[in-house]
């Protein structure tokens, strides 16, 4: 059981969204594609290069996988019960290819990049299989299985960051939009199989960052979030090669990294990224504030960032500017320093308690959301108790709680048992959502009786005669329709009352 309180980067309700695109003029071969994105904001992200990139080769987008040429989805692992999901998913696609045997049927993803060619062995209807670095080379994959042949590509690349690549968004509202700004991961945190999976970390040119949230502003959106799995440690040096900034200084990675852990048995604390910036080179904080000055009227948010990476710099650039949201997504995972340290976080919780009071004392009003992980290996009553005083301390505006999930491969898996039974993850993660429900529910009601900015999103999902939108600590805020504004524009709105998870009210401007 996972509990998520909604944020756009993991939004449950896209879970299994296709995507659909205007054909490309001129390009059309009559072929159809059917894409489906399971997992994070990350993965929907890439499902739109993919579309590109296919667009690009002729093929045009349906929201029929019955009727498609091409079937894709786009998997993610970080947990079993996702990967759960997609087996079951490809059980309706093995149906439908029943039906119209030419039917090519692809995996892409994490889940691909974990199983590799064990996904065609496993899963008898899969033509394809391929990583989350090897989507340029999908067109001719796809050829290579219209001649007979199955096809893997689950190469992982130092240097790939689609930066070249417009996204093509028109499953969107046409208001907030995702932009990736760095790709894969360098910590190795000991539960997580995301190192494995999307590869080396590296960053993306910023001047393609900035001309892709340039183009967005002038086609009408209002907000962009910059997506990485640790934006903090975003590092850009001119004039050098991703290639060239990494080499010799990075630690060990990967397979590489746990071969050596389990070889030598060394204490891992530490292993991970050492980010560190010198001068000349782009930081996240620099990053921020070029996005941040292309208009004040467009909106900034970021997501995710690494309690050990982010800097008091990153801090003073959202003082600095009013469009930078005042929102930060922070995953704790735990409260109890022993059991961040068998999980490889590389802080304790005396430092992620001074990043929360470095927050409040330069940001005063900034929201923090977090991640929480129950019933990692080993941990007792007492520590799982230090997660909750650690919440009461925090007191976040919403998190994303989960049981531990072990995944093959981890560091976590070959080092440490999974002791804890599933009843009392259950229980504990039961315990870390009331108390999480109690904290969301005291922030938003001190929000009642004061003015905040939204950013009009659309409807709201119960009824036409309200609109919805985020405020700048992205709490989901919703008010009557009226005449005098609109979807993309942003209204004052006086909050009357709320909900445990909404603000509502109405608009004063
Ligand atoms: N890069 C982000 C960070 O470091 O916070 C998180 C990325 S991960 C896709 C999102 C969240 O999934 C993590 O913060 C963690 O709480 C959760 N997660 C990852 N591996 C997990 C596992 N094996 N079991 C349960 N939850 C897990
Ligand atoms: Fe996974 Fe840790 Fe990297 Fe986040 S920072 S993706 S939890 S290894």
């Amino acid at each position: 059981m996972d509990i998520l309180i909604p944020d756009k980067t993991h939004d449950e309700s896209r879970q299994g969204e296709a995507l659909l695109l205007e054909p490309v003029a001129g390009k059309n071969s009559g072929r159809k594609l059917y894409i489906e994105s399971y997992g994070c904001a990350m993965n929907f992200s890439d499902s739109e290069i993919v579309a590109s990139i296919l667009t690009e080769s002729g093929f045009e987008t349906t929201a029929d996988y019955a009727v498609a040429d091409v079937v894709l989805i786009n998997t993610c692992s970080i947990r079993e019960n996702a990967e759960q999901r997609v087996r079951v998913r490809l059980r309706d696609f093995t149906i439908a290819k029943v039906k119209n045997p030419g039917m090519v049927v692809g995996v892409l993803g994490c889940m691909a990049e974990r199983l590799k060619s064990k996904f065609l062995e496993e899963e008898k209807l899969v033509d394809v299989v391929v990583g989350p670095d090897a989507y340029r080379d999908l067109p001719n994959l796809i050829d290579r299985v219209d001649d007979g042949q199955k096809a893997v590509n689950v190469l992982l690349s130092r240097e790939e960051t689609y930066a070249d690549i417009n996204p093509v968004r028109l499953n969107s509202n046409g208001i907030n939009a995702f932009v990736s700004i760095m790709r894969g991961c360098d910590n190795m945190c000991s539960f997580c199989v995301v190192p494995f999976t999307r590869g080396r970390e590296r960053s993306r040119e910023p001047q393609s960052i900035v001309a892709e949230c340039t183009d967005l502003f002038n086609k009408g959106y209002r907000e962009v979030t910059l997506l990485g799995q640790n934006v903090d440690s975003y590092k850009w040096r001119p004039e050098e090669s991703q290639k060239s900034k990494v080499e010799g200084q990075k630690p060990l990675f990967g397979m590489d990294l746990l071969d050596k852990v389990l070889a030598t048995g060394e204490d891992l604390t530490g292993e991970g990224s050492h980010f560190t910036i010198e001068e000349g080179d782009v930081s996240f904080a620099d990053l921020l504030e070029m996005v941040a000055q292309i208009s004040p009227e467009l909106r900034i948010r970021f997501s995710t960032s690494h309690p050990k990476d982010i800097t008091d710099d990153v801090l003073y650039a959202m003082k600095k500017y009013d469009n930078i949201c005042k929102y930060i997504h922070l995953p704790v995972q735990s409260g109890n320093s022993r059991v961040l340290k068998l999980m490889n976080r590389t802080y304790d919780r005396e430092w992620y308690l001074n990043r929360i009071d470095a927050i409040n004392s330069i940001l005063p009003g900034c929201a923090v959301s977090t991640d929480v992980i129950t019933g990692f290996c080993s941990e007792t009553e007492e520590e799982h108790e230090d997660t909750l005083s650690l919440m009461d301390y925090a007191k976040f505006y919403f998190a994303y709680m989960f049981m531990y999930s072990e995944r093959p491969g981890t560091l976590a898996a070959k080092r440490y048992a999974d002791d804890i039974p599933d009843q009392v993850k259950s229980r504990r993660l039961k315990e870390v959502v009331a108390k999480q429900q109690e904290h969301s529910h005291e922030r938003l009601k001190k929000l009642v009786g004061t003015t905040q900015k939204v950013l009009i999103e659309g409807f709201s999902k119960k009824s036409t005669n309200d609109y919805s939108g985020r405020s700048d600590q992205n709490t989901v805020v919703v008010f009557p329709v009226g005449e005098t504004y609109k979807p993309g524009e942003y209204v004052n709105v006086l909050i009357d009352r709320c909900t445990t998870a909404t603000l509502i009210g109405t608009v004063i401007n």
